[in-house]
């Protein structure tokens, strides 16, 4: 268990696209420390490329500043189908500290994933779970907030940051 180093944009590997986990419990030491990691930086969800690994793997909890932790790692994650309709919300970034982005966002979705025991899982999501895993997944796919938004608002975003 460990604190690791969260890497910040522009860090290439935050761009680069993740590869697939051939072992699930191989990924047990990285999750554990992402969590570690997660916590410290007072995050809700982390993905592996953010502590400069590239493997699709992303931990979530999205309660614990409420005082109930419930962590969550994903392995592998796919999403199977997203709903028609879309919220746009403030997203914040452990990778982009210090600025918010206002994202587009399916509002539910279906993901599927191996847990680290190498069982398939699957499970709808909504509410922040669906936003954070589709932030989470974007950061397996090199794609960073920034990414989504429109040129006016990139610039404006990357100005706020370079600040
Ligand atoms: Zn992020």
């Amino acid at each position: 268990m460990a604190v690791l180093a969260v890497r910040v944009w522009p860090d290439p590997v935050l761009s680069r696209v993740a590869e697939p986990v051939t072992e699930s419990a191989a990924a047990r030491g990285l999750a554990a420390d992402m969590l570690d990691t997660m916590y410290h930086a007072q995050g809700r969800g982390l993905a592996a490329p953010q502590v400069g690994v590239s493997l699709r793997v992303f931990v979530m909890d999205a309660t614990w500043k409420e005082g109930t932790p419930a962590p969550q790692v994903f392995v592998n994650p796919v999403i199977v189908s997203r709903s028609d309709v879309m919220a746009t919300g403030p997203e914040g970034c452990l990778s982009i500290p210090g600025i918010t982005t206002a994202i587009a966002r399916a509002t539910a979705i279906r993901l599927r994933w191996t847990d680290l025991d190498g069982i398939g899982q699957e499970a709808d999501l909504t509410g922040f779970d669906a936003i954070c895993a589709q932030h989470e997944i974007d950061h397996l796919d090199g794609i960073v907030t920034l990414d989504r938004l429109s040129p006016e608002a990139r610039a404006k975003a990357e100005a706020e940051y370079l600040a």
